[in-house]
């Protein structure tokens, strides 16, 4: 049996379960009220500033104010903090620096080890510090799902599973029925629960803890300050906002997806957008038609994947599969709705959850995923080594994060660690081409992509690009 998904064509009945939700994200709505940080309006001076407001900038505030207490430090974010992906993911908080351990082995052979060592301390770190911090992220400890629903699925979990375990992570093989047993799909075949370095969080609480603990050590932070250009100045860097001027000797860059600053980086990050639907909080009964008690994130196997969780109140959020690149690489609040890939998502929805039949979606959102060809965080120096950005998460960034602000932060600082020695770390991705080609590379990818999801094999095209490690995924 080849993939579910395209086998039948949204209905008004589809339609009409988004057609009233809010076009928003879900996650900040269950923040409390704040006034915004004022923008920057003046010349300051700091030691460091960090462009961009996100989980990559707040950790690497909080960890550089923690380092040196003295240091003056300011973020400059252009809207407001976390309304970048950090407030708008699935909330899956997998231990995993490398997009799976599948890329990063390809990839990284000889450094696989290494890094899955760092991945999981990374992981375990990131958890200690909520409680540290006291930042109540509703981080659950569940685990994660992945559920085949084709047959050319099932050998691809059973060598997912061997290869966790050889990484000395914990591992379960579900067969039909034993998955059925913990979610109620008719299309889930068998599913690998991953018992280890995995969990769900509510995001927009992590990164507004984020942002409060930052303050509270001392962080000095302006919303509505876009960077419009940062230049060299004296042993420093200038960054230059509409209304005022940061002078800081060093910069972390953390714009992810958004412009990076620095024309060069552009060639290394396509904005890809995926898309989320949020239903009405379910009903005792609608959650029993589900079963679903252990509450684990779960994700489908393909190239074109869906991912899925419950929230503490108990609505689905249901997003993925589509992952769209738009020729240029824009980004903006004009692409958040897509309505498109809402009745595909909304479809493949009541696919998977036909029991569900009914249920109304309250909220639907896009957001940019800063996706690099390699799929994992890359680093660099920039405007003579005043600067270093850490970019290209490609959807896996609510843990990297983390990882991805304290080792920026070390390469600033001059800090050798046992990331900064990594080729991991040291090594940028495969450049993609410039327009036109890039997109039409692109769409080929996805095109391919989604012919192996149907056929279960990867294509001439997938294989060529497997060969020379570069790639497309979200
Ligand atoms: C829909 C969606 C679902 C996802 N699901 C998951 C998931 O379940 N699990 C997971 O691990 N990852 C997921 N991700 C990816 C994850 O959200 C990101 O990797 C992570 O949030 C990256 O954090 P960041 O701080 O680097 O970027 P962002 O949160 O995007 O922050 C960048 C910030 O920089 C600001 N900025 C940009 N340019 C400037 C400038 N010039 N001046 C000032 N500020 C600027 C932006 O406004 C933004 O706030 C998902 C992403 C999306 C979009």
């Amino acid at each position: 049996m080849s993939s579910p998904w395209l086998t039948s064509s949204p209905t008004s009945a589809d339609r009409a379960a988004f057609a009233d939700a809010q076009p928003t994200a879900y996650w900040p709505q269950t923040l409390g009220a704040r006034e915004p940080h004022p923008p920057l309006e003046r010349v300051l001076d700091c030691d460091l500033l960090i462009v961009g407001g996100g989980f990559t900038g707040l950790w690497a505030a909080l960890y550089a104010k923690e380092r040196a207490p003295d240091r003056e430090i300011v973020v400059l974010e252009a809207t407001r903090c976390g309304a970048g992906a950090s407030s708008r993911n699935g909330g899956f908080l997998n231990y995993s620096l490398t997009h799976g351990i599948e890329n990063g082995r390809v990839r990284f052979p000889d450094e696989i080890g290494t890094i899955e060592r760092l991945a999981m301390a990374n992981f375990d770190v990131l958890c200690a510090d909520l409680e540290r911090y006291g930042i109540d992220a509703e981080l659950e400890a569940t685990g994660e799902l992945d559920v085949a629903v084709a047959a050319h699925q099932v050998p691809d979990l059973e060598e997912a599973a061997r290869v966790l375990e050889e990484f000395g992570q914990r591992a379960e093989l579900l067969d039909r029925d034993a998955l059925q047993a913990e979610v109620h799909s008719p299309l889930y075949l068998a599913g690998l629960w991953k018992r280890s370095g995995a969990a769900i969080v509510n995001p927009a609480k992590l990164a507004d803890g984020l942002r409060e603990a930052a303050l509270r050590a001392g962080v000095r932070i302006h919303e509505h300050s876009a960077v419009r250009r940062l230049v060299k100045s004296g042993q420093g860097v200038h960054a230059i906002t509409d209304a005022g001027v940061v002078r800081a000797d060093r910069a972390l860059l953390a714009t992810s997806a958004y412009d990076p600053l620095i024309p060069a980086v552009r060639r290394y990050v396509a904005p890809v957008y995926d898309y989320a639907l949020m239903t009405e909080p379910l009903s005792e009964e609608q959650l029993e038609s589900v079963g679903w008690k252990r509450r684990q994130g779960i994700g489908d196997s393909g190239n074109q994947f869906h991912y899925y969780r419950l929230s503490a109140d108990n609505r689905i959020l249901w997003g993925g599969y589509d992952a769209v690149y738009r020729y240029g690489g824009p980004v903006g609040p004009e692409l958040d709705d897509d309505e498109a890939t809402f009745a595909r998502l909304s479809h493949n929805f009541f696919t998977n959850f036909p029991q569900l039949e009914g249920v109304r979606f309250t909220h639907r959102w896009g957001g940019a995923i800063d996706t690099c060809s390699r799929f994992s965080v890359f680093f660099g120096r920039a405007i003579g080594g005043r600067a270093v950005y850490a970019l290209g998460y490609t959807g896996l960034g609510v843990g990297a994060s983390r990882f991805g602000a304290r080792t920026g932060l070390d390469l600033l600082d001059g800090h050798a660690t046992e990331a900064t020695q990594l080729q991991f770390v040291r090594r940028r991705p495969v450049p993609f081409p410039p327009e036109p080609l890039r997109s039409a590379v692109i769409q080929l990818t996805r095109n391919r992509l989604a012919a192996a999801d149907r056929s279960g094999s990867r294509g001439l095209w997938l294989r060529t690009l497997d060969r020379f490690g570069l790639g497309f995924d979200s």
